[in-house]
């Protein structure tokens, strides 16, 4: 039984990791955050850092890839809301991390970040042509780490030009931010 076991686990770690670097591109590996924060207390700061931990680690890895290219909507390969793109031109704008008010692909996100506090159920807002994401602390001060990431990765998609429902609706989940937000918090409780 044991000798079983061992032998699948060298068979595992003799293909599994080559095959993943294959197919990881170079953009992923690299990507890239540039966060600054305003009006942040030490404890919210490393909040922040650790998230942006987190987004860097799932964007680099071959599980985001292959989630982002093989997501499905109505029964077809594609986000709701997608602009028209494809999966795979989505997964490279991600990359190429062009924001809609400072355009230029340069592999890397870049966010400025407030925070607000509002008794509602708000927990968050941007545009894309505002230069700054808004966090409600009624929230953000009790999130984890990769609940942060979900919500970063969700606002940031808005400056990339993706958008979604205002109100609640099932196929407001298989938007890019809600959807790649969600990818982002699934995986980044793995990394
Ligand atoms: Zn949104």
């Amino acid at each position: 039984m044991i000798k079983i076991v061992s032998s699948l686990v060298i068979g595992m770690a003799l293909f599994a990791p080559e095959a993943s670097f294959a197919t990881v591109p170079n953009d992923a590996t690299t990507f890239a955050t540039n966060v600054t924060t305003y009006s942040m207390n030490s404890t919210q700061n490393a909040k922040i850092e650790r998230a942006e931990d987190h987004i860097k680690a799932v964007i680099g890895s071959d599980a985001f890839r292959t989630k982002v290219l093989n997501f499905t909507y109505n029964g077809k390969k594609q986000f709701n809301n997608s602009n028209g793109l494809t999966n795979a031109q989505i997964y490279q704008k991600i990359l190429d991390a062009s924001e809609a008010i400072t355009p230029g692909k340069d592999n890397e996100m870049d966010l400025k970040i407030k925070v607000y506090y509002e008794n509602s159920s708000t927990v968050g807002f941007t545009s894309t042509s505002s230069g700054y994401i808004n966090m409600n602390t009624k929230f953000f001060n009790t999130y984890t780490p990769a609940q942060v990431a979900r919500n970063m990765t969700h606002e940031w998609l808005h400056k990339l030009g993706f958008h979604h429902a205002t109100l609640y609706s099932s196929s407001r989940d298989y938007s890019v931010p809600y959807a790649i937000g969600k990818i982002m918090e699934q995986l980044s409780a793995t990394y």
